[in-house]
């Protein structure tokens, strides 16, 4: 067998992640509003004109088109290129980055689920359990046949990242008689701790911790929002997550916690 060209891996993996995070734009727009993901194809969603595999490119065909439908001139939404390019950009880490295949497709596999869920809460403050239960079983089945989380860090990760949250939940319900947090982020948190292992869903919580503080205030200091400004916090777990699978190491040797 002859050997691949070394520009193989990387290009492949950057056309793959825009081929997913077309379809991640599919589960985006239509997993909350609880429609088929397969049925009907891809359609304006102003004038319901079938979209053509030819207008269907990921980012190509929005720059053709100069973000407008080619039917109705309807505008298209931005965020479609960007969760196309994004995706690319995080298959490209992901070659780049890990040194095998399974470490590689245990990035993807995260990542993809990372964007989907980031967007939605954004959008609708919700963290489907059609992402994260499925979430959950998937970085624990990476972990048993030998990803780069040990089996035994991955099960903690999970039960931790279930408990953890449940306890916040409790102790400010006790405290405050609200909610804390939703039994969305405690579902994404357990999926966190199967992908990263106790240690890196730790270190996730408290970087997404950290930036919503910082948005939040962000938001008070530019007259924009009030304590009781409700955030989506499962984005910044989401966004917090990416930055941990891909430089955990770096940053957990920032706050010298050692390696994770
Ligand atoms: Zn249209």
């Amino acid at each position: 067998m002859s050997e691949l060209p070394p520009w193989f891996f990387p290009v492949f993996a950057t056309l793959l992640g825009l081929v997913v995070g077309s379809f991640l734009n599919v589960i985006i727009h239509r997993l909350p509003r609880g429609e088929s993901l397969s049925y009907p194809p891809s359609h304006c969603p102003r004038c319901g004109v079938a979209i053509c595999w030819y207008d269907n490119v990921p980012v190509l065909s929005y720059l053709l088109l100069r973000g407008r439908c080619r039917h109705c001139q309807g505008p298209i939404s931005p965020r479609y290129p960007l969760v196309e390019a994004a995706t690319g950009l995080l298959f490209l880490a992901a070659a780049f980055k890990m040194p095998q295949l399974l470490w590689a497709l245990h990035a993807v596999v995260l990542a993809s689920l990372c964007v989907a869920l980031a967007l939605i809460d954004l959008e609708h403050m919700i963290l489907p359990d059609a992402l994260t239960l499925p979430g959950v079983a998937l970085g624990l089945l990476l972990a048993v046949v030998g990803g780069p989380t040990p089996l035994l860090h991955a099960a903690i990760g999970t039960v931790l990242g279930a408990s953890l949250p449940l306890a916040i939940i409790w102790v400010y319900r006790w405290l405050r008689g609200v909610e804390g947090m939703g039994l969305g982020d405690v579902k994404l948190l357990a999926m966190l701790g199967a992908f990263l292992g106790w240690q890196g869903m730790l270190l996730t919580l408290a970087l997404a911790a950290l930036a919503g503080a910082l948005v939040g205030v962000g938001l008070i200091v530019a007259g924009k929002g009030s304590r009781q400004t409700e955030l989506p916090f499962g984005t910044f777990l989401c966004a917090a997550a990416v930055v941990v699978l891909f430089g955990g190491e770096k940053v957990a040797a920032f706050w010298s916690w050692g390696q994770p």
